[in-house]
């Protein structure tokens, strides 16, 4: 089993996983040097649970992004074609959809905590890194009769019953379409499109490194089914609320520039107060992607956002072009993730979370020489 047990957040960080150019290692193995892939034996475990079971709940995490719900809605349009009775569900309340996912096909199959069965008989999880992030959903999953977690995360926890983890794979999706082949279900435009969002969401549409000839290869035969990209890459990509600009723009204002930090490899970092999302009507689903703007800073090698919650909480956001760890960074706080992408959720106050973070980056850095 990948993963760290013992560094697992309530809030890792999944929305873009594995960023940085130029970085060639596709994802770094766990400290614990275990990075296996699925075995033929546990695909034909699943493929056994999924024949035997009259009806599926298919979940994503919370806060879902286009990996998670496109992985879920994928299985689900295909296990609702062999006649299953299925259902897709993540564990937030209100459950929101993203407004950038509102183009993904079977939304119809998912439906609220409150209808996902108190003990359901095959539950599978997907591009869910720990169980706690199943939300409102975890005490339903963990009494489920079966529990298959499907995903790709180096942090995973190795919980549940049956488990499909690669953490070389760029997204779940990759997985599930290896899923759908051995169920021997076809990728019409719909399930198509669901994947499509996945591998193109986790791979910053194609632009990390963990993207290899094989997931352009996928995305061929994704594109293949008829999946309209463009549109979706304007939708995933290149459009926002006016609210979101004001308070990107207010985020930048408040961002800082610390050269000094991580061996003089230099971080930026910002927070985004409660207050500014209230202001300008922007649901926190939609700053997922602010880090993204952040990290552009050339002087810094690592970024961070941080988010806080109506509760006080702050959600922390890091990304690193590959010659820090964030993973272990956020571990060091109580969260984890990949390599390049990792996230953590902090009681503290902004400036303890920074300073605490701040440390955690410098530790693994060795001065640069010369
Ligand atoms: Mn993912």
């Amino acid at each position: 089993m990948p993963g760290r047990p013992e560094h697992v957040a309530p809030h890792v960080d999944t929305e873009t996983p594995t960023g940085a150019v130029g970085v060639s290692a596709p994802a770094l193995p766990s400290p614990r040097g275990e990075l296996r892939r699925p075995a033929e034996a546990d695909w034909q475990a699943v493929l056994d649970a999924i024949a035997g079971a009259s009806s599926v709940d298919l979940l994503a995490h919370v806060l879902p992004d286009g990996d998670a719900l496109g992985s879920a809605l994928a299985v689900g349009l295909a296990l609702r074609q062999r006649g299953v009775d299925v259902r897709v569900s993540f564990g937030d309340d209100p459950q929101v959809v993203p407004a950038s996912l509102s183009f993904l096909p079977g939304q119809e199959l998912i439906v609220p905590v409150s209808a996902v069965p108190e003990r359901p008989e095959l539950m599978i999880s997907f591009d869910v890194a720990d169980a706690r992030r199943l939300g409102l959903l975890q005490a339903k999953a963990e009494a489920a009769r079966q529990l298959v977690v499907v995903d790709h995360h180096t942090s995973n926890a190795g919980f549940g019953t049956l488990r499909l983890i690669d953490p070389l794979a760029p997204a779940t999706a990759v997985l599930v379409d290896e899923l759908l082949r051995r169920l021997g279900v076809p990728l019409d435009q719909q399930i198509a499109t669901c994947l499509y969002a996945g591998v193109a969401s986790d791979t910053g549409s194609f632009r990390y490194a963990a993207t290899t000839p094989a997931t352009h290869e996928f995305a061929a035969r994704l594109l293949a089914a008829g999946v309209p990209h463009d549109a979706i890459s304007r939708r995933l990509w290149d459009t926002q609320s006016f609210g979101y600009l004001k308070v990107l723009a207010a985020a930048l204002e408040r961002a800082e520039l610390e050269p000094q930090a991580a061996g003089g490899r230099g971080l930026v970092w910002t927070w985004v107060p409660w207050a500014d999302l209230l202001a300008h009507g922007v649901p926190p689903e939609q700053i997922e992607g602010l880090i993204d703007t952040v990290r552009k800073a050339a002087e810094a090698e690592v970024a961070l956002v941080l988010k806080e919650d109506p509760d006080g909480s702050l959600r922390g956001s890091s990304r690193a072009n590959g010659s820090v760890d964030v993973a272990l960074a956020c571990a060091a706080l109580g969260g984890g993730g990949h390599a390049y992408a990792a996230g953590f959720t902090s009681h503290r106050g902004v400036a303890a979370t920074v300073a605490a973070f701040r440390t955690a980056i410098d530790e693994q850095s060795a001065p640069i020489s010369d």
